[in-house]
């Protein structure tokens, strides 16, 4: 797929897909709670539990010094809340302990922390410092085989893909719009071709046909 290509379906979906990432809090600290919470989890859902947690532990101290239980009280409506509420104590204490309080803007030092993979780390980069970075969620690896652009079969193989193919002050692009395309039209399972501004340069070779 040409570059050319690239850029002008990215700019046809960056003109459809304008709301802001739900994770895009403009504070490295919010953003990187609010995205370990979202796994398997819809964005409505955490968005529901995120201000009680805060307001019950507003400061990474409280957060550290937090009993797991009543963090995951707090969670409960939410997919693996026990998970989670292990992984934002462990990970309160480790950034007061390793990072002086502050949440680390590189993707090395992020995922040192308990509970944060790499999607969440460029979630981080992104949405909370403004750093270009490629954040491979279940979306973005559908949506970007599904064009032809990839064809990796491990979330790692696609985003060095997709970092050499997409040009780096777009990198962040990639995630916010593809996850509200892949809501909207190239859903899972059948994807609604038919509305699909960007069909003609698809490769998907099992197009769904206006029913
Ligand atoms: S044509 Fe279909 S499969 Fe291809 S990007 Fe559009 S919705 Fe997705």
């Amino acid at each position: 797929m040409e570059a050319l290509y690239v850029q002008c379906i990215i700019r046809i979906l960056q003109k459809k897909y304008t709301e802001k990432g739900m994770v895009d809090m403009e504070n490295p600290e919010h953003t990187l709670i609010a995205t370990l919470l979202s796994a398997r989890t819809t964005d409505i859902q955490v968005l529901n539990v995120y201000p009680g947690l805060r307001k019950a532990f507003p400061t990474l101290l409280d957060l550290a010094r937090a009993k797991e239980s009543d963090i995951a009280t707090l969670i409960s409506s939410i997919g693996l809340f026990r998970n989670k509420a292990r992984a934002i104590k462990a990970l309160a204490q480790m950034l007061l302990e390793e990072f002086d309080g502050k949440v680390p803007n590189t993707l090395e030092e992020l995922i040192r922390l308990p509970g944060v993979g790499r999607k969440t780390a460029s979630c981080v980069l992104w949405y909370g410092f403004g750093i270009p970075a490629m954040a491979v969620d279940t979306h973005v690896f559908r949506i970007a085989h599904r064009l032809g652009w990839v064809k990796g079969k491990t979330v790692e193989i696609v985003e060095q893909e997709l970092m050499h193919m997409v040009p780096k002050d777009l990198w962040g692009e990639v995630n916010r719009i593809f996850v509200q395309f892949g809501r909207d039209i190239c859903r899972p399972g059948k994807p609604q071709c038919w509305r699909c501004p960007v069909a003609r340069w698809c490769g998907f070779s099992s197009k769904t046909p206006k029913p």
